[in-house]
């Protein structure tokens, strides 16, 4: 039996096609919204669509921004000669969070996965060869996932850097197998980077 309206319907269809949203949060976000003020709905949407609209890749680190060159890479005091490897925004967060790493950082976009046809081409590499062409990198810190897919993906970069001469380390494996870097809290990231070992 269809409970309700075909726009309705819609609206639950869309919010529950959302990560982490199931069918009963996306109805009760749903009941939400046409709970609000006119007003507030189009502040809602507009919001969408216009970071839809204007967030991009940073042109350096390839972090989501509105700017050219995102905040991070901007600010003189970040430690320029060292870069840390991420496997997407939301790690990249997880270490700002901390608030003890002040480098900078370069994120892929996932990582390589034969499984899913995912290979070095599909991901942020090149971006990241080409930045350490200048000498100020002293150091690349590859913090992705230990998924086997992170461990790949690391594994490939360690070899690609390697004969350019600039030191690499990998984040120690403190950090849960196959665990999201964004899920582990602040002091298990720090002991992770403090004990970062030579690839
Ligand atoms: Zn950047």
């Amino acid at each position: 039996m269809n409970l309700y309206s075909g726009y309705i319907n819609h609206l639950i269809d869309e919010l529950a096609a959302l990560p982490g949203i199931g069918n009963k949060s996306a109805q009760r976000l749903a009941f939400y919204i046409i709970g609000m003020s006119p007003e507030r709905v189009k502040s809602l949407s507009d919001s969408i669509a216009d970071a839809k609209a204007h967030v991009h890749y940073c042109k350096c680190c390839q972090n989501l921004t509105d700017a050219e060159v995102c905040p991070i890479c901007q600010d003189e005091k970040r430690d320029k000669s060292t870069i840390m490897v991420v496997e997407n925004p939301r790690d990249l967060a997880a270490y700002e969070r901390t608030g003890k790493y002040s480098g900078l950082y370069h994120v892929l976009h996932g990582a390589i996965s034969p499984m899913l046809g995912i290979g070095p081409g599909d991901i942020r590499l090149k971006e990241l060869m080409e930045r350490l062409r200048d000498d100020t990198v002293k150091e690349v810190i590859i913090a992705t996932n230990s998924s086997l897919e992170g461990e790949t993906t690391a594994m490939y970069i360690s070899k690609l850097i390697k004969p350019v001469g600039i030191r690499v380390t990998r984040i120690a494996s403190g950090v849960p197998v196959g665990g999201d870097l964004e899920y582990i809290d602040e002091v298990t990231l720090l002991r992770a980077l403090d004990g970062r070992t030579e690839l």
